[in-house]
C-alpha cells in the first residue's frame, strides 16, 4: 500500500504499541503541566477523560493548539453549559432499551457506553455524563423490535464504540442481526481505527468473523470517524486495509470542528487521504450544539465556504461527503448559499412529507444550527428549538 507523501512529521512505518495502555486519569498524562492538570480535573469531573498511549503519541506537544490534542485533551471551555445534552433529541426515538428508530429503514443499537477515547466534542456525551442507561448490555428487546419491523433493512451498531466490546460479544450481536431476514446491511460505527488500530490488526478472530459475515447474506459497513488527516497513521492504514480485505465497505464521517479541521486544506487532505486508503468520505456533520461544545463551533456560512474550498483541488472520488445537519426533524443536507439564502434538502426525515424536500432560509451570519434560522413553518411543524444561545 502506498504511504502518504503529503504528511510530514508522522512516523512512516507501523509501530508496535500493543497492548495499548488506556489512561482515564488526566493526572497520568505526563506532558501536561501540574497547574493545568489541576484546572482540567474540574472539567473531567463533569465530562470524563479517556485516551491511550498510542493516541496521545500523535499529539504535537510543542503546539498548545494541536488538533489531535483538541480532540481528546479536556479544555476548560467545556464548562460552558450553553446548549443541551441531546439537541438531536436522539433519546426520544428510543423504542426499546438501547434501540432507536427514527428513519423508516434504519435502526440504531447503542451497544455500549465505552469508547477507545472520549472525544471532547462528543454528540453523545450524555452517555458518559448522565446515568442514562440509553446504551444497553441486553440488546434482546432491541432485536425483538427490529425483527418485528420488516421495513428495517439496515442497522447501525454504535455506542459508545462497539469495537470496545469483546469480539465474542460483537459477533453474537451481529450474528443475531444477520439471522433477521429483512436486515441486509449492518453498520459498525467506530473511531477505533483512529484511537487504537491495534484493536483490529491484532485480532484475527475479529477479521475472520467479518470475512465470514460478508460472505453470507449481509454486507457489513464500517463507519469510521477520522477527524483529521494526522489520525491516518501507518497503523490506521493497516487496520483499514485488513477491514477492507475482510470484505467490509468503509465510510468515514466527521463533524466539522473549530481548531481541528476547520481549514479547507486540512479538509482537502483528509478527503484525499481517505480516498487513497479506500475509505469513502461520507458525511461531514455540523457538530451538534451539545453542552460544552461551543469552542468547536463553526458557523454554517463558514462551514459551506470551507467545504466548497476544500473540494476545489480534489478528484470526484474524494468529493463524496455530504455536509449534513442531524436535526430532530431529520438529516438535512446543507447545499449552499446564494442571493442571501441558505439552501437545504432533507436527506432523511422524521416525517414522510418532508423527505427529499428543498427549502431555503434567509442567511443569518452567526447561524450555527437550523434553530438559529427562520425555517419555513411547513417544515418546522411543532419542533422545539435548540441552539447554543
Ligand atoms: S467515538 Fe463517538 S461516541 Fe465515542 S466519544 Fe467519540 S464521538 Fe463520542
Amino acid at each position: 500500500m502506498k504511504r502518504d507523501h503529503e504528511l510530514e512529521g508522522i512516523i512512516k512505518e507501523p509501530r508496535r504499541y500493543t497492548p495499548v495502555r488506556y489512561i482515564s486519569d488526566i493526572e497520568n498524562v505526563n506532558f501536561i503541566p501540574r497547574d493545568e492538570i489541576e484546572r482540567l480535573k474540574r472539567v473531567t469531573r463533569v465530562f470524563p477523560f479517556r485516551s491511550n498511549d498510542y493516541y496521545l503519541s500523535l499529539i504535537d506537544r510543542t503546539d498548545p493548539n494541536d488538533p489531535i490534542r483538541r480532540i481528546v485533551i479536556p479544555d476548560e471551555s467545556e464548562l460552558d453549559e450553553s446548549g443541551t445534552l441531546d439537541p438531536g433529541q436522539e433519546s426520544s426515538f428510543t423504542v426499546a432499551p438501547g434501540c432507536e428508530h427514527k428513519y423508516t429503514n434504519t435502526a440504531v443499537l447503542l451497544s455500549t457506553d465505552k469508547c477507545g477515547g472520549i472525544c471532547r466534542f462528543c454528540f453523545r456525551k450524555r452517555l458518559f455524563i448522565d446515568d442514562t442507561k440509553e446504551a444497553s448490555r441486553d440488546i434482546s428487546p432491541g432485536l425483538k423490535y427490529i425483527s418485528e419491523h420488516p421495513e428495517i433493512d439496515n442497522v447501525l451498531v454504535t455506542g459508545g464504540d462497539p469495537l470496545l466490546l469483546s469480539t465474542k460479544r460483537l459477533k453474537d450481536i451481529i450474528e443475531k442481526l444477520m439471522a433477521i431476514p429483512h436486515v441486509q446491511i449492518i453498520r459498525i460505527g467506530t473511531k477505533m481505527p483512529a484511537y487504537n488500530p491495534f484493536r483490529i490488526t491484532d485480532d484475527p478472530k475479529l477479521l475472520d468473523f467479518l470475512n465470514e459475515a460478508n460472505a453470507s447474506n449481509c454486507q457489513i459497513y464500517m463507519m469510521t470517524q477520522f477527524n483529521h488527516p494526522r489520525e491516518i497513521t501507518p497503523e490506521a492504514e493497516e487496520a483499514i486495509w485488513r477491514v477492507r480485505e475482510s470484505g467490509c465497505r468503509v465510510h468515514n464521517q466527521t463533524p466539522l470542528l473549530k481548531g481541528v479541521n476547520d481549514n479547507s486544506e486540512v479538509l482537502r487532505k483528509l478527503a484525499n487521504r481517505l480516498s487513497y486508503i479506500g475509505v469513502t468520505p461520507y458525511y461531514i456533520f455540523q457538530n451538534r450544539p451539545v453542552s460544552g461544545n461551543r469552542a468547536f463551533k463553526v458557523t454554517l456560512l463558514r462551514g459551506i465556504k470551507l467545504i466548497e474550498d476544500s473540494k476545489k483541488k480534489i478528484s470526484g472520488l474524494a468529493k463524496t461527503a455530504r455536509y449534513i445537519l442531524s436535526h430532530p426533524l431529520g438529516k438535512v443536507e446543507i447545499l449552499g448559499v446564494k442571493d442571501g439564502h441558505f439552501f437545504f434538502k432533507f436527506h432523511q426525515s422524521r416525517y414522510k412529507e418532508n423527505l427529499g424536500k428543498f427549502f431555503s432560509c434567509p442567511v443569518v451570519e452567526s447561524a450555527y444550527w437550523l434553530d438559529d434560522l427562520e425555517i419555513p413553518e411547513d417544515i418546522r411543524g411543532s419542533q422545539s428549538r435548540a441552539s447554543f444561545a
